[in-house]
């Protein structure tokens, strides 16, 4: 799932607030948690030691309406798991959407609402393209799965765990964008880590880890042992890096072109300079562009 428990940090979770003294490090690490920290150590002291609100946009919110219906769907018996009654259960949990004070930050009026809902629908259907689910046979769905992965006190909630055969295979629900050949590898370390925590805990090894972008298509690995070793060896360097910006209240800023979506850019300074340059390459290469367009029209 996008929004793991890292991403909305519950009192166990985060780390001490600012104004305490020096911040302790969390009581658990999700992916989402250590790929903040990865991306930027700045932005993660904001998120889970000022605790400074992140609140999702229109696509986080769809993609966590999606899940939701995903999830009591797949809970269905097999035979249940028919198109009509995912709609059935998409009208029962769409209140607790509009209720969201997120969802009403965003002031849709009819027309905006209408398009929110269609654009979370398209998701759930794109079940459909990726998978029969009447096939599927569940193991179980929002596992929380606790670990300790190499000296890690991990945390993550899997999706669906179901089982293939002889084997168990984690699958993970995405309605964002489906990476190019280039970048699917990256994206497979949070499924990686989830089989990694479903084996320390279960003493059991998942055969397979995929990634159901929906609508478009999966992404999957077949687990290894040394798959396995590598994202939690990258996930103690990770965890030893926390600690220690936690001990120094060292955070250091990582520009890059995910400042101009950050949340908190308007708190820092070498992130909003970032921003505003990259704003200016895009309105000259904009401008350009006129020029030549203008040009040609000519
Ligand atoms: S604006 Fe950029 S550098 Fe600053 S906290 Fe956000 S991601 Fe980090």
């Amino acid at each position: 799932m996008e929004s793991d428990s890292g991403d909305v940090p519950s009192s166990a979770a985060v780390a001490t607030p600012v104004g305490v003294g020096i911040p302790t490090p969390p009581s658990r690490l999700s992916p989402s948690g250590a790929g903040t920290f990865e991306q930027c150590p700045r932005r993660w002291r904001m998120r889970y030691v000022e605790r400074l609100p992140d609140p999702p946009g229109e696509a986080a919110l769809a993609g966590s309406f999606a899940h939701r219906v995903l999830e009591l769907f797949m809970q269905r018996a097999p035979e249940e798991r028919t198109v009509e009654a995912a709609k059935v259960i998409a009208r029962e949990e769409w209140p607790d959407v509009e209720a969201d004070e997120d969802y009403k930050a965003l002031r849709y009026d009819e027309t905006t609402a209408k398009q929110f809902r269609w654009k979370a629908w398209k998701a759930i259907e794109g079940l459909w393209t990726l998978e029969d689910p009447t096939a599927v046979e569940v193991r179980a769905t929002e596992q929380d799965v606790r670990a300790d992965l190499g000296g890690v006190p991990f945390r993550g909630i899997v999706d669906r765990l179901d089982q293939e055969g002889d084997g168990l295979v984690v699958t993970d629900y995405k309605s964002g964008k489906a990476p190019s050949p280039r970048y699917r590898r990256g994206r497979l370390d949070q499924v990686l880590l989830y089989a990694a925590a479903v084996q320390e805990a279960t003493g059991e090894m998942p055969v397979h880890a995929r990634l159901l972008y929906l609508g478009q298509r999966p992404v999957g690995i077949r687990v290894t042992q040394d798959e396995l070793d590598g994202v939690v060896e990258k996930l103690a360097g990770t965890w030893s890096a926390i600690n220690a910006a936690c001990a120094t209240d060292e955070f250091e800023p990582r520009t890059g072109p995910l400042c101009s979506w950050c949340p908190y850019v308007d708190r820092c300074p070498e992130g909003m300079k970032e921003a505003e340059k990259r704003q200016a390459k895009r309105d000259a290469e904009a401008s350009a562009r006129n020029d030549v367009e203008a040009q040609i029209e000519r």
